[in-house]
């Protein structure tokens, strides 16, 4: 994959809003046979809600907690991190107003040493704490923070229900959980009936939970063994190569940092420009609107540019 700078092929690509990096890209193009998916941003819209919060540490309260898991998210650009500040917002938009008080603002935390892991959370120093809001099996791991078995069933529930679970802790204290929703984008089944009509195998890539996997793949009709959950970005990229040493010619559509090294291992890498900065730096093509139909026209253009250039 080369850096998306300039734009080829024909007039038709910019007026769709499809940036191309290079005439080779269009060559590659007509070969692929698979078209990998990334779920949150890419399938869904990534406008993420907060749908539940459960506190499980005593004497925690719901704002509390909230506040700490947005002053972390503040500095993430993952559209789970805009839920969480969009809620708390709420919350403390809420308490001002009871109180009679204007404004909405939260009280500004002093964010210290903030840190993001692609594909598994955020970290940050708090007046001291060391707050970490990302998926339990990262708090467990790689934080060393104590999940009680009744948390993690708290978490499956609603994973089975399609939400993304994240827990919140803070000086190595799991303090609750907080279920995140996200919708389909309004053109993805119509986008993924395309893809099969153009003879492209739909696989869906995330690093989210296999439930939340699980119930967006049978909303679009996605197969379940076309399905790879609570992948890393390491792992997105082992499953490209696998798909290539199985003798696939693979295009990878995401929108996140976490997508770029499958982005750019894949034969073809496809950006939305809704996406990150690092995702359409290791892309080949770039769909501007992020619209799942575009990138089918993209696909589509490409091919049929080659036919007229042969
Ligand atoms: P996808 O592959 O579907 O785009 P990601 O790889 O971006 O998903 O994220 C995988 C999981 O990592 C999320 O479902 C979430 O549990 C966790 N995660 C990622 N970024 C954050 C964040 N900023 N805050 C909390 N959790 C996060
Ligand atoms: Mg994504």
């Amino acid at each position: 994959a080369t850096p998306t700078a300039l734009l080829v092929g024909t007039g038709r690509g910019s007026q769709l809003g499809i940036l191309i990096a290079g005439p080779q890209v269009l060559e590659r193009t007509r070969a692929v046979d698979t078209i990998v998916l990334d779920k949150t941003g890419t399938l869904t819209s990534g406008a993420m809600a907060v749908v539940a919060v459960h506190v499980v540490a005593p004497g925690v309260t719901e704002r509390g907690m909230l506040e700490l898991a947005a002053a972390v998210e503040s500095g993430s650009e993952h559209p789970l991190a805009s839920a969480v500040v969009a809620h708390a917002q709420e919350l403390a938009g809420a308490a001002l107003l009871a109180a009679d008080l204007p404004g909405a603002a939260l009280p500004a935390a002093a964010l210290v040493d903030f840190a993001s892991t692609p594909g598994q959370g955020v970290t940050a120093t708090i007046d001291g704490h060391t707050v970490v809001v990302g998926r339990l099996d990262w708090l467990a791991t790689e934080w060393s923070i104590e999940v009680p078995g009744d948390a993690r069933s708290l978490a499956a529930a609603h994973e089975t229900a399609g939400a993304t679970v994240v827990g919140v802790a803070a000086g190595g204290v799991l303090l609750g959980l907080l279920a995140v929703g996200d919708t389909l984008k309004p053109s993805t089944p119509a986008a993924i009936r395309r893809f099969r009509e153009l003879g492209l195998t739909p696989v869906l890539l995330t690093g989210d939970n296999s439930g939340a996997a699980a119930h967006v793949a049978a909303e679009v009709g996605i197969a379940g063994d076309a399905v790879h959950a609570g992948q890393t970005p390491e792992g997105k990229l082992e499953v490209i190569r696998s798909l290539q040493a199985a003798g696939h010619v693979v295009a990878m559509v995401g929108d996140g940092v976490n997508d770029a090294a499958a982005l750019a291992a894949a034969d073809l890498g496809i950006a939305l420009g809704t996406g990150t900065d690092a995702a359409i730096a290791a892309s080949d093509i770039t769909v501007v609107s992020g619209d799942l139909l575009v990138v089918v026209d993209a696909i589509r253009l490409a091919r049929s540019t080659l036919g007229t250039i042969k």
